[in-house]
């Protein structure tokens, strides 16, 4: 079973995306804050990471640069999830090291299909490319 954990702070939205992940098989683990998911990463094995970018404290942006900055993190593959659709904001995710991007409100099937890709090994998007 695939281990995906789930950093998000806003529990409707956490409830949400972790019941889509449990119900499509995967092993969930959530926090709502950047921090306690850094050092969750570091510390139990992990297949993907998604990453609410809005959080409290320490950001998405700023949490995907240090977990890509930890050669035990560097290769974790990280699905951002954010309210910001713009196509500059979503050059500046792929560029902290996000491997894809889903808006919010999420669309389930697309929020999956971007989970099974990247635990697919699939590469990331180039921004140039978004
Ligand atoms: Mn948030």
């Amino acid at each position: 079973m695939k281990r995906v954990l789930l950093v998000e702070d806003n529990a409707t939205n956490r409830k949400l995306l972790g019941d889509i992940l449990r119900r499509a098989g995967y092993a969930v683990r959530e926090v709502d804050n950047a921090d306690d998911g850094i050092a969750l990463a570091l510390a139990e094995p992990l297949d993907l990471v998604v990453m609410d970018i809005q959080l409290p404290g320490t950001d998405g942006l700023t949490a995907t640069r240090l977990l890509r900055a930890d050669a035990t993190t560097r290769g974790l593959p990280i699905l951002a999830v954010t309210a910001h659709a713009m196509r500059g904001d979503e050059k500046r995710i792929l560029e902290a090291g996000c491997d894809g991007y889903v808006a919010k409100p999420i669309a389930y099937k697309e929020f999956l299909a971007q989970v099974a890709r990247l635990l697919a090994g699939a590469a990331a998007p180039r921004p140039e490319d978004a």
